[in-house]
């Protein structure tokens, strides 16, 4: 079974701070892995998408800023939520990072509390089936810490892939997606399933959620969403 924590990709040089942003980044339970160029950031992405990527703005072999580029320009990643570390307090630098598609940014020094609450928020705002707090719909509830559902608050049993795609529903409710949206959201962008799969598996994810089944929607010749209307 493959963890459920968000993966978090530290594209850091300097081994002081990836040694503590790794620290802190596990104490709050996330999954995370540290490359120390781009070269080896852009490998690392095309085995595996992040969550959320920290990303250094001076690296040894190209700039933070030239790697962000190259990340927004590639469809898989445009949407990817990245925070942009640097020793630079410019002004004029901020700017460029944002222009060039950064979410936020971090002047270093920075505090493992601080470093922690803008990686939530920004999960909040880019990736809510990432934040950690209980979701809710009509009788359902998941509680992601726990990594369990329940309905009219009596644990259920639940597939992993299941357990998945309803927390990504939760997180995007009254939306409809496409089988292949659901792919790429829910599987990540390198899986090899049909996209038959995904409706194997939303038959097997009202099956467990018994009454609560309604909330899942078919909406023809589209795709799914969860709804409580
Ligand atoms: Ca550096």
């Amino acid at each position: 079974m493959a963890s459920d924590k968000p993966f978090i990709l530290v594209v850091e040089d300097e081994p002081a701070i990836v040694e503590l942003v790794s620290f802190t980044l596990k104490q709050a339970n996330w999954e995370t892995s540290a490359v120390h160029t781009a070269a080896e950031a852009w490998e690392l992405l095309q085995r595996r998408t992040p969550q959320l990527i920290l990303l250094d703005w001076m690296l040894p072999d190209q700039s933070g800023l030239r790697l962000l580029s190259k990340i927004r320009a590639d469809r898989h990643f445009s949407g990817l939520p990245v925070i942009m570390l640097t020793a630079k307090s410019m002004e004029e630098d901020k700017i460029a990072g944002l222009d060039n598609g950064a979410d936020d940014y971090i002047t270093k020094p920075f505090s493992p509390r601080e470093l922690t609450a803008r990686i939530k928020a920004l999960l909040r705002r880019k990736a809510p089936e990432h934040a950690q707090s209980t979701m809710t719909a009509g009788p359902v509830s998941l509680d992601p810490v726990s990594c369990t559902v329940s309905l009219n608050d009596q644990k259920i049993d639940i597939g992993h892939a299941e357990y998945k795609l309803l927390k990504f529903f939760l997180a995007h409710p009254d939306r409809v997606f496409s089988r292949s949206q659901l792919l790429d959201k829910v599987w990540g962008d390198h899986a090899v399933i049909e996209e038959r799969t995904v409706d194997v598996h939303v038959l097997r994810l009202r099956k467990a959620l018994k009454e609560g089944e309604s909330l899942i929607r078919t909406v023809r010749s589209v795709g799914y969403m969860l709804s409580e209307k």
